[in-house]
């Protein structure tokens, strides 16, 4: 054991296993990552408005193309990253350019008749302008004719306000296409649970964490994530069915809707007259998640499975070339087949064998360490783990079908980590035997055991810093043999912060999601999201019975609180209302992003109360700010 951020001999020996194994003189997919380029940026560093660094490729460098990995990084994972590092403009085929290392996504511009389509404008617009630049700068200053949203993830639309103007959609100059209920989707992923998806997400994609051979190296789909501002305007036009063919900018896109996929509003897409097909983000070149370790609704691996086959049968016979909005893309309507069919059979793999052994007793974790790819993909590159992985996605399906609960009595109403750690820690004789086993344990490389052990006593003596320093060791060489992106981070997050802490808690004034993602929410997801933040217990009392009138949308509302719960009826203003508010949507996005002042929206008349005005005030001293830095590996 070498201590703090060295590399231990058993984590030397999992790389070296992995270069024994995996193919690495395959090198197709860097030929294949390069193929079309026209141009790059050395030192791309992306700037908002006010000079903040929002996206940097600069800091990546030290991954230089032909260095051998560090003892520090999994060989499988360094791979990955140096490939990720080729960025610039690409020619897909003549017609269909990519932007790729502008942000996690790629951005997708196919050449209309009278200017370009945008596919996917990135997370933040200040990366979305400056790809579009790049895009321009070499071939010409074409017009923006078309924006597609491929699915309702932000990575694929965040950067919109980037390319185009909400002014020229709204003016009908510009059509933004997007999968059936996207807006639905884009709005409500992040924001019942967005507080906590957030504080996961930055364990997952670890933007925090120095870059360097023991800090972040790759994100698995990308780098990482930008952190620009996030945009994002309503689509004008729909695809509501797979087999529905449009003409936009004079060019013949083929669609395929895909929803509860990878994201739960998605499409693919076929441009016949170019023989090419988009897969969005149903088949990248590394294995996906079926639940994303930063959190969501469990996706279907069965559903995901079969759209790749009808993808297959539709459009196999006319494809030559395939894409996707993350990675590089496959040429050669064999290999585009080969591909396709591979993920195809690896989601359904993961799922049937799931159910196979569910059915024959075996629990998520059981399952976990019981099943492992066919050779056949498990050798494949675009099969590996680098984002997903067999463990995590394999109970995925288990939680999809059975729940959290493995149904073992034992395991029904577990103790608290609290408690259950006083208890470990009481059972090994004190905290000093029980560290002496997890020094043990990690002289033996068994980390995932020091790991366990040690979360007990640093959630029975957080303040024991020799605890949270062997933990962290322990975290360290698991990330260091994670061939996952993901899993890296989130151990070396984990790491960091038993060293040095949580971030600190930004001050109040919570944000929900960027200003253009809640402004698209309705009226009703607000309050959805208002009563996911009511404290229970402080207003198991209170009885409260507001009216809500919004002049400029014409909603009438009546909320509600009793039993702790916030209850809302559409359509009325009820007569015992302690109090009726009149406003505008305007003026309550204005209050809820924290961007009006109260007292101007009064004075102003953009807001005016009748009855009693203090009631509005309990309602609103009963919710609940959330902790967007809540503490994760200390208790
Ligand atoms: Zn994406």
């Amino acid at each position: 054991m070498g201590g703090s951020g060295a590399v231990s001999e058993h984590t030397c020996a999992v790389h070296a296993r992995a270069l024994g194994e995996l193919p690495f003189e395959d090198r197709q997919d860097f030929e294949d990552a390069a193929r079309g380029q026209i141009a790059t940026t050395d030192g791309l560093v992306v700037r908002d408005a006010k000079g903040r660094v929002v996206w940097d490729m600069d800091a990546y460098a030290f991954i230089a193309a032909d260095a051998e990995a560090p003892d520090t990084v999994h060989p499988s994972l360094w791979r990955m990253a140096q490939l990720n590092n080729i960025h610039g403009l690409f020619e897909v085929v003549p017609g269909v350019y990519q932007v790729r290392g502008y942000d996690l996504s790629n951005m997708t511009l196919v050449e209309g008749r009278e200017g370009v389509i945008v596919i996917d404008p990135l997370i933040s617009k200040e990366c979305a302008s400056a790809a579009l630049a790049l895009y321009r700068a070499h071939r010409g200053e074409r017009r923006v004719s078309a924006v597609l949203y491929s699915h309702s993830h932000v990575d694929h639309f965040g950067g919109v306000k980037g390319v185009v103007s909400e002014q020229d959609v709204r003016a009908g100059k510009i059509p933004i296409w997007a999968p059936a209920h996207f807006l639905e989707h884009a709005v409500t992923e992040n924001v019942l649970a967005g507080t906590a998806m957030g504080r996961r997400a930055s364990y997952m994609f670890a933007p925090g964490l120095p870059r360097g051979p023991r800090g972040q190296v790759d994100a698995g789909i990308g780098k990482t994530t930008s952190s620009g501002s996030i945009t994002l305007i309503p689509p004008t036009h729909e695809v509501s069915r797979t087999g529905q063919e449009e003409e936009i900018d004079g060019v013949r896109f083929v669609f395929q809707l895909v929803p509860d996929s990878e994201a739960p509003a998605e499409m693919n897409f076929h441009l016949p007259d170019l023989r090419t097909l988009c897969v969005a983000e149903n088949a990248v070149n590394c294995m996906h998640n079926v639940l994303t370790p930063r959190g969501a609704i469990v996706r279907d691996a069965l559903r995901w499975s079969k759209y790749l086959g009808e993808a297959v049968e539709l459009f196999g016979e006319e494809t030559d070339t395939m894409f996707a909005q993350h990675h590089w893309p496959h040429w050669g309507k064999e290999g585009v087949l080969e591909h396709l069919e591979r993920h195809r059979d690896m989601y359904r793999y993961l799922h049937d064998q799931t159910l196979r052994l569910a059915n024959r007793g075996l629990t998520p974790t059981e399952i976990a360490a019981e099943v492992e790819l066919p050779p056949s993909l498990a050798r494949t590159w675009a099969c590996r783990g680098h984002y997903g992985t067999v463990s995590h996605n394999v109970r995925a399906v288990y939680q999809r079908y059975l729940g959290f609960f493995d149904g073992n009595p034992a395991h029904l109403d577990p103790l608290p980590p609290v408690q259950a750690a006083q208890h470990y820690v009481q059972l090994a004789g004190g905290i000093e035997p029980l560290l002496a086993n997890v020094r043990e344990a990690l002289e033996r490389g068994e980390y995932r055991w020091a790991a366990e052990l040690c979360s007990h006593a640093v959630f029975a003596e957080p303040d024991d810093r020799y605890a949270r320093e062997l933990h962290a060791q322990a975290l360290e060489q698991l990330g260091y043999q994670s061939e996952s992106a993901v899993w890296r981070n989130l151990y070396l997050v984990g790491a960091h912060e038993l060293r040095e802490g949580p971030p600190l808690t930004p001050g109040r004034g919570r944000r929900v999601a960027s200003t253009d993602v809640a402004k698209a929410l309705s009226i009703e997801q607000l309050w959805d999201a208002m009563g996911a933040r009511v404290d229970g217990p402080r207003a198991w009392d209170s009885e409260i019975v507001i009216a809500w009138h919004f002049t400029d949308v014409g909603e009438r509302w009546t909320v509600s609180m009793r039993h702790g719960v916030l209850n809302t009826l559409a359509g009325r203003l009820a007569e015992n209302a302690h109090a009726t508010v009149t406003l505008t949507r305007v003026a309550f996005d204005a209050i809820l992003l924290g961007e009006g002042d109260l007292g101007e929206l009064f004075a102003g008349g953009a807001i005016s109360i009748e009855g009693d005005g203090a009631k509005l005030g309990e309602l609103l001293g009963l919710l609940d700010e959330g902790d967007p830095a809540f503490a994760i590996v200390t208790p």
